[in-house]
Parts: C-alpha cells; structure tokens; sequence
C-alpha cells in the first residue's frame, strides 16, 4: 500500500478507510475529516465481514456509531469489491512529494523522528507502525517529547517506561520484518544537558536532542550549549539545528544564532547527525547550513518529524534536499540497515 506501488484493485473496507485518510494527510486536509475514516475503520474492524456486508446491502451503515454518509459509500463501494470513488481520485494524488530525490528516497530504509499521541501527535503508535512499514521502511524510531515540553503531553520517565512496553507488544505483532525502535526526542536545556535521566535515555535505542525553548540566546551560549548537547554520549541526532519556521499556521520564526562550524565539528568528531529535517513548514537546517555540514563530513539523518501517519511520506522533500546537496547516500545514516544503525547508536 505505498504510495508508490501500483494500486491493486478492491481493497477491503478498512484498508480503503486507512489509505484514504492516509492519503488526505498527506495533502495535509484538516485532521478533523481526515479522523473520521481512521474512526469509521476502527469502528468496522472488529465486525464480522458478514455483518458489514449486510448493512452495506441494508444501508444500515450509518447506524454504527462512527460511520456518517460519506464512510459509509466508502465501506458500501468497497465492499461491492469495488474501488471507491473517493479513493479512485484521492490515487491521482498519490505520487512522490517532490520533484527531486528520487533515488535518493529509494535508498531510505527507515525514519529516525516520529510522534505518537502520546506526546503532541495525532495517531496511536501501531497506526504510525503499521504506515512506516506500508511505505516500505525497515524501521521507525518512535520518539514522543521529554517531559519539560509540557505544551507537548512530553513524557515522564515513568510514561515513557510504559512506553517502552507498548513498542516492545508491536513488534511481537508485526512479526520481525519491520521494527519499531525506542526513542525519544529529548529537548536541550539551558545549559545543554538532556531532559530525562541517563537511566532511562540508556534503554533507548537512539535519540534527537532538539532545541526547543530560548531559541532566540545570544550566539555564545547557544553554540556553548548546543555543543553540550553534541557531546553528550547518548546524543545520536541534532534535530532540526536553527528552530527556524518558514511557512505555514505556526507563523515564521528566525533561525537560531549560534556558530554552525563549531556545533558541527563537535558533531562530527561525536558522530552525532545532523538532522535534515523534513516538514515544509521547517526546511531545517537552511541550504548554506547543509553545506557547511557535508563540507566537515557529518553524517545526515532524513528525518519526517511527523506528527500523523501521512507525514511519514515528508521525507520525500528531505531526499530532494539532501540530493541537491550532493550528499553522499552512506553518510545518510537511515539508507543503513536496522543492525548498523544500531551499532552507530550505540556508543557504550
Ligand atoms: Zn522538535
Ligand atoms: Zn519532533
């Protein structure tokens, strides 16, 4: 079910009502609509597929609680074995994001930044899963928000504890070929320590240290901070280095003023990523910054940073940017597979 295969023609009913909303997301519709085929898919799931054919016949489909007229053509097509419209429109859009980085995108076999609602995103975390592994990664690091980033639900040790136990129950369900790996992205204080304690952040399988608070520091303590950061010997990833927004409802933000060279060298000679950050509304870090990074020989993480399963696919626009760039794919550490990620991540 990627968007990149040929669509097979009639999916079943649940599969239609997941990639529809997989497919809105992606065009960023409001997630109020994009919900309700995700809620009409769950609430269709458990029911025998007697029963749902047989309301579809009835038209009956609207009496289940979560199924409103437009699901339930949805549901009634598809069952029909039928493509349904609605899906057949919504294929049209379904290509690759951006114009360039194609073989690039071809290479990545996971993603290293990803949100559950467990902390700000919008999605279980099997449903963020069960996408990554459609799109045909080999792995997605899970990685909900430290506890001082309130605004975010960030975790406390012991949600995160829970966490943990909720991943490891996935992938006995999806059965080894896919993994779901632990993660976090852990914001940098003040004074560039990590916000969660070395106990936990150790059963970890790798971590995005991110700025998120005082993005607008003098140059000096910001590079001094940054650089705490980078040293720290569970960084593996600086995420999305300058803050800066560029576009969209959040409005704009400046980058972040801090001496690049030296956080970079210090990422380098640490061999922490620097994260190429995906989101539109971000194109973090800038080109000159991407640059200068490739230039003292960092590696590279192509992250989405998504908040919902159909911004998994953002990476897409990361790829082109990387490919521009002229980044060489083995300095690019999620084209590497599952077992060497985690040897680089592991620094112990
Ligand atoms: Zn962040
Ligand atoms: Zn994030």
């Amino acid at each position: 079910m990627s968007s990149r295969d040929p669509h097979t023609p009639g999916p079943g009913p649940v599969a239609a009502l997941r990639r529809i909303a997989f497919l809105m997301e992606r065009r960023r519709e409001e997630t109020r609509r994009i919900e309700a085929f995700r809620n009409a898919a769950r609430t269709i799931l458990p029911l025998p597929d007697e029963e749902v054919r047989a309301r579809s016949e009835a038209g009956t489909l609207t009496e289940l609680s979560g199924i409103g007229p437009s699901t339930a053509a949805v549901i009634t097509q598809a069952c029909r074995g039928e493509v349904p419209e609605r899906l057949v429109s919504l294929e049209k859009t379904s290509g690759p994001l951006a114009e360039g980085g194609r073989e690039l995108r071809a290479l990545l076999r996971g993603d290293l930044h990803s949100h559950s609602d467990w902390s700000d995103g919008g999605s279980p975390i099997e449903e963020m899963a069960m996408t990554a592994m459609e799109l045909g990664h080999d792995y997605l690091v899970l990685t909900d928000h430290s506890p001082r980033l309130r605004v975010a639900n960030g975790l406390s040790a012991e949600r995160l504890t829970r966490q943990l136990g909720v991943v490891e129950a996935v992938n006995a369900h999806l059965g080894g070929e896919f993994t779901l790996l632990k993660g976090i992205e852990v914001d940098v204080l003040d004074d560039g320590s990590l916000d969660q304690t070395d106990e936990m952040l150790a059963q970890l399988q790798v971590r995005v240290a991110s700025v998120h608070s005082k993005l607008r520091m003098d140059a000096a303590p910001m590079t001094r901070r940054m650089i705490e950061a980078v040293r720290n010997p569970f960084t593996n990833v600086l995420g999305h280095c300058t803050g800066r927004l560029v576009t969209g409802n959040r409005g704009l933000r400046p980058q972040s003023q801090f001496d690049a060279r030296a956080v970079f060298e210090a990422c380098a000679e640490h061999d922490v990523a620097v994260e190429i950050n995906s989101r539109p509304e971000r194109r973090d870090p800038p080109t000159g910054l991407i640059e200068l990074a490739r230039d003292i020989g960092c590696v590279f993480s192509i992250d989405s940073d998504s908040h919902a399963p159909g911004q998994l696919d953002m990476v897409d626009h990361g790829c082109e940017r990387a490919e521009a760039a002229g980044i060489d794919p083995d300095r690019i550490v999620n084209t590497w597979p599952v077992e060497r990620l985690l040897a680089w991540a592991d620094k112990r």
